[in-house]
Parts: structure tokens; C-alpha cells; sequence
């Protein structure tokens, strides 16, 4: 088995000492039976967290109330969740009610697609009561009892339907499909924050053309503000997106009519999200403008955002491989930052002693700024002194 299966069992090992069942399930199941990398190994145990908290030394109370703490073992983090069911969800947020059971059955049952359904020893042995290999085998997305009571006590697992079909390349089918289509509108009761983040994720899978085709089929478009009527299912992105600022940036240029900063507000996007989708929209336009990956666009580009570019001009089919192009120019960058210039703000304002300060300043040290970065200047006090003379004589001031 998977080494990190192996740790997990040794977790699984101490419930049982203590007189517990436990089991890997959700997820971690899934992904294992379906050949893909797996992720957090998420843990069901008969016991209640007051006796985990007992039994590991280092235990985290994140969700005690739904049953649930992180172990620590061997610098690893477990969610392990006592078996429940769970029932109300009047708000359509929480359940109303988190009642343990005894029985990891009754565990699955409460789960939303038959792949999410499954459990697994630590023997080893699987547990699969709704056929969830058979789904998987089949690449089928169905959801576990009757669908339309399942989206309705939640539907949230609509949006969740949809991101497996595009991270999985599965296929939402039969009845599934078909309560999608009746309980669409239900998602209007989910906070943005969480459709936002489904959303974002869907984005993000390699089955995104799919996932876009689902949308539209199904009338959850319709939940998704400014995504509907972009004709996004006809003219997908390419390749994965994997950010807000991506996704931002991806729309504009289907569009240059998008309004970028309604689009991020209404999805409720942070700050430092709007901030990136500015640099890398300031970007995308000086690649458009150059046609090419100029030093000046290396230099304007924070690194961090590198791979956000290149993956963006990658699935509008503008260009690949940019990450490279973009790195390679900025190991030859003359300066890396306005500071490393020899030439400061106070010796042009020295050139220019009677002159009253304004934009004039930035301004021109922006122009030397660029030709520098460009290689067209050399980086030396003289040298700079003289272009600047030349370039605004002071004879105009
Ligand atoms: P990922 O790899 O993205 O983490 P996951 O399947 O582990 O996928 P999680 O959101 O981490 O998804 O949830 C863990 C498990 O909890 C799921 O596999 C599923 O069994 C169950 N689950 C999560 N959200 C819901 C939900 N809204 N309704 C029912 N079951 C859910
Ligand atoms: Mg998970």
C-alpha cells in the first residue's frame, strides 16, 4: 500500500486499541480506487472526540460539535470524525442536527456521491455499500439515495457534482443529472464563498470544457454570476485555470467589454485578488501591445504571478510555455527594482532646481526606468544624467 495509507492505519490502529473501529473514508478512498494522487486522508471512527482527545497526544478540536479533530501523527494531519448522520439543514448551511451512530454504514449513507461513499480498513478491505467502484469504473457521478432530497438538504453538492465531473472527467448521469436541472435554483441559497470556492476548483480541473457543458445543460449558469451568456461552454479555456485573478483575467480577454471589478466583487474576492487580477490584466495588455515576452513585462510582472500569466495565455490559446520566456528575461534584467537604479528622484529634481514639483518627476523616471530595463540606457549615474538632460531640456521648463 500507498506509505501514506500506512501511517494512517497506525492512527486507525490506536482507535482500535482503545476499542473503536476506524476507517479511511471519503475522498482518500476515492482517489486511491480510482488510481489518482491522493490527498488529506480524511479518518471515520466510532468513537466520540472526547476519547480521541484521550487516546493522541496531539489533538486539534476543529469542529467538535459535528464530531470532528485533527490528529497529529508522525507531522500529519488527520481529520478524524465520529460516524454521524445528519439532518434538518433548514438553513442550507448547517445541519440542524449531527447525531453519532455506530455503525460506518450509516456513516456513508450521509454522503453525497457514491465515489465519496466508501471506507477502508486498515487491512486494506473496502467497504463500498453504494457501489462506488462500479461508478468509478464507469466514470459516473451519482449521488448516493434519492438526488433531488440530496440537493435539496443541501445544494451545495450540486456545485460539488459539477467540479468532480471537471477534476475527475466523470459524468453526472441519470437521475443525478436530472434533479440538477429541477433543483438548480436551490443554489441561490448558498453563501457566494462557497459556491465561489466549487467554482474556482471547477476551473482548476482538466475536464473544465465538460464541466462548462454541465452548467449549461443544467441551468446552474444561471447561479453563476457573469459566467452565463459568455459562451463559455463553446469556447472553454483550454487548460486548467487555477486562481480567481486567472479566471478574472481568462474572461476579460473573451470580452473586452467584461467588467472585471464587478465580476470580483460580486464573487467576493479579497484584496490581494483584486490586486493580482490588476498586474496581471497590466501584464496581459503589454504582451498584447509587444506580441512578445519583453524585458519590460518580466520586470512589471512579479514572479509570483509567473505561472498565473503563463497559465492564462496558455488556455485563451494566446501562447505556451511563457513561464520559461518570462524567467529567462529576467536573469538578464539590467535592475530588478526602481531602487536599483543610479540614478534617484532628488539628483533629477538637483537638474532642475527652479522647477515646482509634480508628475513630472515619476513621470520621467518612469521613462528612464524602462529604457534602462530595456537595455537601451546604461545603468550609470553619467550616462542617465545626460539622456534625461536631453530627453526634457531644461530650456522647456
Ligand atoms: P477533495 O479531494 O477535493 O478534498 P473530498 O471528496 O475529500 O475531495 P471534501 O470536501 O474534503 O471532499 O469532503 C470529504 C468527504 O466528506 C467527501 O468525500 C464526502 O464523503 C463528504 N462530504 C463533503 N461535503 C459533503 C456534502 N456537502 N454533502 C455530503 N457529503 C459531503
Ligand atoms: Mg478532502
Amino acid at each position: 500500500h500507498d506509505p501514506l495509507f500506512e501511517q494512517a492505519f497506525e492512527v486507525m490502529q490506536r482507535i482500535e486499541e482503545a476499542g473503536g473501529e476506524a476507517y479511511i473514508a471519503g475522498g482518500a478512498v476515492r482517489d486511491h480506487v480510482s488510481g489518482r494522487a491522493v490527498g488529506d486522508i480524511d479518518i471515520a471512527s466510532s468513537l466520540p472526540p472526547s476519547k480521541i482527545q484521550e487516546i493522541f497526544e496531539k489533538v486539534i478540536p476543529v469542529g467538535i460539535e459535528h464530531g470532528t479533530v485533527i490528529v497529529r501523527h508522525r507531522s500529519t494531519s488527520y481529520e478524524v470524525t465520529t460516524f454521524r448522520t445528519e439532518s434538518g439543514y433548514e438553513d442550507y448551511r448547517h445541519p440542524d442536527e449531527v447525531t453519532f451512530v455506530s455503525d460506518i454504514r450509516t456513516d456513508l449513507a450521509r454522503r453525497d456521491f457514491t465515489m465519496n461513499a466508501m471506507a477502508m480498513d486498515r487491512h486494506g478491505r473496502i467497504i463500498d455499500p453504494f457501489d462506488g467502484r462500479k461508478a468509478i469504473k464507469h466514470k459516473q457521478i451519482r449521488a448516493v439515495g434519492n438526488p433531488y432530497d440530496r440537493f435539496q438538504e443541501d445544494p451545495l453538492r450540486m456545485m460539488r457534482a459539477v467540479r468532480f465531473s471537471s477534476q475527475l472527467c466523470f459524468e453526472v448521469t441519470g437521475t443525478t443529472k436530472e434533479a440538477l436541472v429541477k433543483q438548480a435554483s436551490l443554489l441561490a441559497n448558498i453563501s457566494m464563498e462557497r459556491v465561489a470556492e466549487e467554482t474556482r476548483k471547477t476551473f482548476a480541473g482538466q475536464g473544465i470544457k465538460n464541466a462548462l457543458g454541465l452548467l449549461d445543460e443544467t441551468g446552474l449558469f444561471h447561479q453563476l454570476p457573469f459566467l452565463e451568456g459568455m459562451g463559455l461552454q463553446k469556447n472553454p479555456p483550454l487548460s486548467p485555470l487555477k486562481s480567481w485573478p486567472e479566471i478574472a483575467v481568462f474572461l476579460c480577454l473573451q470580452d473586452s467589454s467584461f467588467s472585471v471589478s464587478a465580476f470580483l466583487k460580486t464573487w467576493k474576492r479579497s484584496n490581494q485578488e483584486k490586486r493580482e487580477t490588476d498586474q496581471l490584466k497590466e501584464a496581459m495588455n503589454l504582451y498584447t501591445d509587444a506580441d512578445d515576452v519583453t524585458s519590460w513585462l518580466a520586470y512589471c510582472l512579479p514572479e509570483s504571478l509567473y505561472s498565473s500569466f503563463d497559465r492564462v495565455t496558455e488556455a485563451a490559446g494566446m501562447d505556451r510555455g511563457i513561464k520559461e520566456r518570462l524567467l529567462d528575461r529576467k536573469h538578464h534584467l539590467p535592475i530588478c527594482d526602481r531602487k536599483d537604479l543610479e540614478f534617484e528622484s532628488v539628483d533629477l529634481i538637483a537638474l532642475h532646481p527652479d522647477k515646482r514639483k509634480g508628475p513630472w518627476i515619476s513621470e520621467t523616471m518612469k521613462a528612464v526606468e524602462r529604457r534602462v530595463v530595456e537595455g537601451v540606457l546604461e545603468n550609470d549615474y553619467e550616462k542617465i544624467k545626460e539622456w534625461v538632460i536631453t530627453w526634457n531640456p531644461p530650456g522647456n521648463i
